[in-house]
C-alpha cells in the first residue's frame, strides 16, 4: 500500500524557511482565477481583495495579458539586456512619457527589491555618500540594502545592511509624538525632524526613499505635501528623492497616477520605482531617473531576466488596457464608494480606529478600548473573511491594520458585495474582542 503524501502545507513547512509566512491557518492553495475571484484546490470561489498582494493590478487571467504572453512565449522567451528588443524599448517608452521625470531613463528589473536596490546603487554613486533617509514604518524590500532601508522592524531582519540610515517621522498619524496634530501642524513638525536629522548627518546624504503610501506599513499615508515641503529641504542639501510606487503606482489611489503626485508642488521625483502590478502577475519591475542620474554608472551592468521579452509583453498589454479602460478613474469612482461604505460601517464599531486611504488602496485599523493595536483583531478579521469568500491582506508594524487592494477593474456590485461581508466581519471582530481586547 502506497503512503498518501503529506497535506502541501506540511510539506511546505518541511522545505521551506520558517520565516516565510503564510496567511491562514489553514493554508490557502489558489489554483486558478477570473476576474476578481480565485480558486482554491478545493473548488471554493473568492472575492480577491487583496489582488495577490497587489500583482494582480488589472484582472485575473486577463484574455488580453494572457494572449501576448502566449505569442511572445512561442516566439522567443531569450533574455538579457544584451540585445535589443522591441517590447522592452516600446515599455521603456511609455513608462518613461508617463513618469514625469524630465529627460527620464527606465532600467527593468525583476522585483520591486531588486528595483530599490538599483535606485539605491545609482543614488549612493551619483552622491558618492551611502548615507540615507527613510521613512519610520516604511517598507522597501528584502536585499541587503533595501532591508537596510526598512523602518518597519516587523520586516527588517537584520542590521547589518552597508547603509546608513536616517529614519524621519512623517507616515504614521496613529502613534507616535505627532499623532493629534492637524495637517498643517503634522507637516511642520515633521519637516523640522528632518531638518534636525539632517543635522545628525555627516555631511553628503545621498537620498530620500519613501512610499507615497506605505504598504506593507498598513496603507497609511502623511497629509498632501509633506513630500513637497521635504523636496525644498532636500533640494538645498542637493538630496535626491527616490520615490517607491511600487505599490501606490499606476492609478491605484484613484486621484492619481503616481502616488508622488499628491504632492506635486514640488515636482517629480528623481527616481521613481515600480514593480508589482505592471505585469499583472509577471515580474516586472524597475527604476526610472533622471539620465544624469541613470548614467552615473561607468561599469558595464546588465540584468539576465530584468526586462525578458516575456515579461515586456505582459506589461506592454497589461498598461494599454489600463490606460484604455481608465482604471484610474475607476479606482477613484469604487474605491471613493467603498471607502464611503467602510467608514459608515466603522463608525459603529470602536474596535476600527480608522478607515484611511484612497482609490483602491484601503486601510482599517484596528485598536483595543485603549487605542492600541490590535493584531489579533485583525488575524480573526482575515479569517473570518476568508470564511466568507473574501480575501483581504493585513499589515502594519502589528500586523494590526487590514488592506483591501482589489485589482483595479473592480466593479461597483463587487464593491458592495465585499463590502457586505467586511460588515459581517468586523461586527464579529467587534463582538468577539469589543470591550477587552487582550491583544
Ligand atoms: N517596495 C514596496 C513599497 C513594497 O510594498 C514591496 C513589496 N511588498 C517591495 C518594495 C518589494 O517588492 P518585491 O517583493 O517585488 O521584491
Amino acid at each position: 500500500m502506497t503512503a498518501r503524501p503529506a497535506p502541501l502545507h506540511a510539506r511546505h513547512r518541511a522545505v521551506m524557511p520558517d520565516w516565510l509566512a503564510l496567511y491562514y491557518r489553514e493554508p490557502l492553495e489558489l489554483t486558478h482565477g477570473e476576474g476578481r475571484h480565485v480558486w482554491d484546490a478545493q473548488g471554493r470561489r473568492y472575492l480577491d481583495f487583496f489582488g495577490g498582494i497587489l500583482t494582480t493590478m488589472t484582472a485575473h487571467a486577463l484574455p488580453e495579458v494572457t494572449k501576448a504572453v502566449a505569442e511572445q512565449a512561442g516566439r522567443i522567451l531569450h533574455t538579457s539586456t544584451l540585445y535589443l528588443d522591441r517590447h522592452m524599448v516600446e515599455l521603456a517608452e511609455r513608462i518613461a512619457a508617463l513618469s514625469g521625470i524630465p529627460d527620464a531613463r527606465v532600467f527593468f528589473t525583476t522585483s520591486g527589491t531588486e528595483a530599490n536596490d538599483a535606485a539605491l546603487l545609482l543614488a549612493t554613486t551619483f552622491r558618492r555618500s551611502n548615507q540615507i533617509l527613510a521613512m519610520r514604518n516604511g517598507y522597501h524590500g528584502r536585499s541587503f540594502s533595501a532591508i537596510g532601508v526598512t523602518g518597519n522592524s516587523s520586516w527588517s531582519p537584520t542590521s547589518l545592511s552597508p547603509l546608513q540610515t536616517l529614519y524621519v517621522h512623517g507616515a504614521v498619524r496613529t502613534r507616535g509624538p505627532y499623532a493629534h496634530l492637524s495637517d498643517r501642524e503634522f507637516t511642520e513638525a515633521c519637516v523640522a525632524d528632518l531638518e534636525d536629522v539632517l543635522g545628525q548627518a555627516h555631511g553628503n546624504v545621498a537620498a530620500l526613499i519613501a512610499e507615497p503610501v506605505q504598504g506593507v506599513g498598513g496603507f497609511t499615508a502623511p497629509p498632501d505635501g509633506l513630500y513637497a515641503a521635504f523636496r525644498d529641504v532636500l533640494a538645498r542639501h542637493g538630496i535626491l528623492w527616490i520615490s517607491d510606487e511600487v505599490q501606490t503606482g499606476w492609478g491605484r489611489t484613484g486621484d492619481h497616477f503616481w502616488g508622488w503626485q499628491a504632492h506635486a508642488e514640488a515636482g517629480p521625483p528623481d527616481l521613481l520605482t515600480f514593480a508589482k502590478g505592471i505585469g499583472n502577475g509577471m515580474s516586472v519591475g524597475g527604476v526610472v531617473a533622471r539620465a544624469d542620474v541613470m548614467n552615473c554608472l561607468d561599469a558595464n551592468s546588465i540584468s539576465t531576466f530584468g526586462g525578458s521579452p516575456v515579461t515586456m509583453a505582459a506589461g506592454l498589454a497589461n498598461l494599454t488596457y489600463l490606460l484604455e479602460h481608465d482604471l484610474q478613474g475607476n479606482a477613484r469612482r469604487v474605491g471613493g464608494l467603498l471607502i464611503e461604505r467602510l467608514r459608515a460601517i466603522a463608525a459603529g464599531l470602536p474596535v476600527v480606529r480608522e478607515v484611511r486611504g484612497r482609490g483602491l488602496m484601503i486601510g482599517i485599523e484596528l485598536a483595543a478600548p485603549d487605542g492600541s493595536p490590535a493584531p489579533q483583531a485583525a488575524a480573526l478579521a482575515l479569517e473570518a473573511a476568508r470564511d466568507k469568500g473574501l480575501l483581504i491582506g493585513k499589515g502594519g508594524r502589528e500586523g494590526h491594520a487590514l488592506r483591501i487592494a482589489p485589482p483595479l477593474t473592480l466593479t461597483v456590485a463587487e464593491a458592495e458585495e465585499g463590502a457586505d461581508i467586511l460588515e459581517e466581519t468586523l461586527r464579529h471582530v467587534q463582538d468577539a474582542f469589543g470591550g477587552k481586547d487582550r491583544s
